[in-house]
């Protein structure tokens, strides 16, 4: 099948390398020229307001699909017309404005943290008194990596963070004393069949995921079946097709969902090497209606993000069990350039690779 990618970063480059062995070619439609998918495919450039460039895209492909949630839906709609886009667009619309998407998420019976909106300043203060100091101001829309949120930890600053979140409308949640972040991938087939991966233990650093732990330990049965639950519920309720990534929050060993992104997921980038089936080739399998692939893992695994500058690849590639995968990308600050996966590492490992990473300093 032609498969074209909404949005040319690696998410894109990685659902590619997944589905070129199954047969399939792939256009990424974007902006600009990404990095990380210009040897990939072929890039048509265009604005996703540009009905044309549009239209050229979606002639050239037989089913499309998206690598980031921030596709506009009127353009994910307008490309539905013409050849079938999976995931539903209906995805993109819950996702994209917090406020939206937590309120869709509780309409299921699911929990997430307490949040009012806030489209003003006044608002901002009235709902830190209903929720409580310390509470965590985010972005409805737009915000990513920890970008377009701060915390509250005093009514004073009110005043502050409504400025420097650029005065538009807001989500304000109580802040939620978690015990750690965990994550889960689920994906949906056409014919609605199911594969759900295990939960995965995620550590942030400066907003950004940092490293991620497949699958998370000491996980409770319970836990478990209440993860379970919560994708499966999403992923009929939204009549999905694809891979979906759901953020948690383990509190006090029960979940609250944080937020959902209706595409392959940094969390899940360790099912390249640490699963059966990678969450991109599942993605793929879903779209084009082949049967899902076993999540089963082939082991343990960690992932940790290359961000910024690239340490000394020989190095990182010279530890036991490592895999290494770069995106094509130019360092720079904040960049997420690649990611290393090490496949059931020792301590001493595992330290290693994380002092490599911490040294980010290409000396090759
Ligand atoms: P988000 O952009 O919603 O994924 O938030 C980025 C990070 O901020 C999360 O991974 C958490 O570490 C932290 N965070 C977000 N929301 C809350 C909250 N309501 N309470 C405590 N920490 C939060």
């Amino acid at each position: 099948m032609r498969i074209g990618i909404l949005g040319a970063g690696q998410l894109g480059r990685m659902l590619a390398l997944a589905g070129y062995p199954l047969g399939h070619t792939f256009v990424f439609f974007d902006e600009a020229l990404g990095e990380a998918t210009a040897t990939i495919g072929k890039t048509i450039i265009g604005s996703f307001s540009d009905e044309g460039a549009l239209t050229n895209f979606a002639r050239e492909c037989d089913i499309i699909t998206y690598e980031f949630e921030n596709v506009p839906c009127e353009a994910a709609r307008f490309l539905q017309s013409k050849v079938a886009v999976y995931p539903p667009p209906k995805a993109l619309e819950v996702s994209q404005d917090r406020v939206t998407e937590k309120s869709y998420i509780q309409s299921l019976g699911i929990a997430t943290p307490r949040f009012e909106p806030a489209s003003t300043e006044r608002e901002l203060a009235n709902a830190c008194v209903k929720l409580g100091i310390p509470c965590v101001a985010k972005t409805r829309r737009f915000g990513y990596d920890g970008k377009g949120q701060a915390r509250l930890s005093d009514t004073n600053e009110v005043g502050t963070v409504w400025r420097s979140l650029g005065e538009q409308p807001l989500i304000v949640e109580g802040f939620v004393p978690f015990s750690r972040e965990l994550s889960i991938i689920g994906v949906r087939g056409i014919q609605g069949d199911i594969e759900i991966y295990p939960l995965v233990q995620n550590e942030h650093r400066d907003g950004i995921l940092n490293r991620s732990m497949s699958p998370a330990s000491d996980v409770p049965g319970a836990l478990k079946q209440e993860a379970l639950a919560i994708a499966t519920k999403l992923l009929q309720s939204l009549n999905y097709v694809g891979a979906l990534a759901i953020e948690l929050f383990d509190v006090g060993g029960h979940l609250l969902v944080n937020e959902i992104a209706p595409r392959v997921h940094n969390s899940g980038h360790a099912t390249i090497d640490g699963n059966i089936t990678s969450q991109f080739e599942n993605h793929i399998r879903a779209i084009s209606g082949m049967p899902l692939g076993a999540v089963t893992p082939r082991s343990r695994a960690v992932m940790v993000n290359l961000i910024g500058s690239l340490p000394s690849l020989s190095a990182l590639a010279g530890l036991p069990n490592s895999k290494v995968h770069l995106y094509g990308k130019s360092p720079r600050s904040g960049r997420k350039l690649g990611h290393v996966t090490l496949l059931d590492p020792s301590q001493e490992t595992e330290s290693r690779a994380l002092s490599l990473v911490s040294q980010g300093i290409d000396k090759e």
